[in-house]
This record gives structure tokens, C-alpha cells and sequence, in this order.
């Protein structure tokens, strides 16, 4: 087989749609799915609610599971998840050091990094040094939370809301939400147009 992976996925592609395993349109459906029509805006839409509706947050907390399937998210690689939340004393880190597990209905694809041998044991080892190469720069008194993903269970960072955001509406909280905030790789963006804190 092909070293390169793209090439190698093909490859495995075809010989099972000769097999007649996989049928090719479902293969794509599946993946234009993953790709383009679930991603990290549904996260997003979850991490606003959440900072709009204190209700929506502790329910969210309690049994993300319920509570994201309010909101019509759910479903393969998201069976079970949990969400954490981070405060000013508290950093919460996403990581699955046995593969790439990741939740697809709240977040898309896991991105190139989240998969590579370097994330997957440095962000146990020395989570604080693989936050400082994405920019992130802890004070010492915030606590770090390395939470293991698995096939099992998959978690979701609810970051801080950002300061000065009080009268915006969901839709534009959701706006400012990324993808890297929610796997805890990055800290709440500050509001455009506004001075940092
Ligand atoms: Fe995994």
C-alpha cells in the first residue's frame, strides 16, 4: 500500500467498494457530512446557549448528552459526552492519547494535530509547554485538567465568556467561539473591536 495516508485511504476505499462492503455514495455522503455540515459551529452554538442561559449551562454540565441533543446535535463518535467548563482558577485540556478520538456532531474532524504522536503524549506530559506552543500562557495559579478521550466517552471544553459580551445576542456569541477554545488549546478569544482585559 501507498505510504502516503490520503492515497492509503483511497486505496482501502476502493478494494472495499469492489468488495461490495462500502457503497462509494455512502462513503461520500459520510464524509461531505463530516466535513462541511457538522463542525465546530455546532460547538459553538452549544458553548453560546450555555453563556446566554445559566439554565441551559447547568443542565449542559449535568448531562451534556441530554442537553446537546436539545439543540438537535447528536449521534456517531458523540454517544457520550461530557463537557467541562473553564473558570479563571481552572484550565480545561482535551486530549485522546490512545488515537484520535474527538466528538464529530459538537466539533467536525479532528484536526492533523489532534492526532499526532507529538499532541497525544505531550499534552499529558507537559500540558502546560503544549498550551504555551499554541499561545497560551497560564498563570501559574491556574489549575490544568487533562481529560482523556476514548471511544466511550469524549469530552467538550466550555470556555470563559469573554468580558464586555453582556448585551450580545447568542447568535453573535456563537460567532466568536472557535473550535480550539472548545478542545482547550486556546482561551476565549476577546470580543472584536475590544481592548484586551
Ligand atoms: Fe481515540
Amino acid at each position: 500500500m501507498p505510504s502516503d495516508p490520503t492515497l492509503r485511504v483511497k486505496a482501502l476505499e476502493s478494494l472495499l467498494v469492489e468488495k461490495g462492503l462500502v457503497d462509494r455514495a455512502t462513503v461520500d455522503a459520510l464524509i461531505d457530512t463530516y466535513e462541511h455540515r457538522v463542525g465546530p459551529r455546532n460547538g459553538a452554538r452549544v458553548v453560546a446557549r450555555a453563556w446566554a442561559d445559566p439554565e441551559y449551562r447547568r443542565r449542559l454540565l449535568a448531562d451534556a448528552d441530554r442537553a446537546i441533543a436539545e439543540l438537535g446535535y447528536g449521534g456517531m463518535q458523540g454517544e457520550h459526552m461530557v463537557v467541562v467548563e473553564n473558570t479563571p482558577r481552572v484550565h480545561n485540556l482535551v486530549v485522546c492519547t490512545l488515537c484520535s478520538c474527538y466528538p464529530w456532531p459538537v466539533l467536525g474532524l479532528p484536526p492533523v494535530w489532534y492526532k499526532s504522536a507529538a499532541y497525544r503524549s505531550r499534552a499529558v506530559i507537559d500540558p502546560r509547554g503544549v498550551l504555551r506552543e499554541f499561545g497560551v500562557d497560564l498563570p501559574d495559579d491556574v489549575e490544568v485538567r487533562v481529560w482523556d478521550s476514548t471511544a466511550e466517552v469524549r469530552y467538550l471544553v466550555l470556555p470563559e465568556r469573554p468580558a464586555r459580551t453582556e448585551e450580545w445576542t447568542e447568535q453573535q456569541l456563537a460567532a466568536i467561539v472557535t473550535r480550539d477554545s472548545m478542545v482547550g488549546v486556546a482561551r476565549s478569544p476577546a470580543p472584536a473591536g475590544g481592548r484586551s482585559a
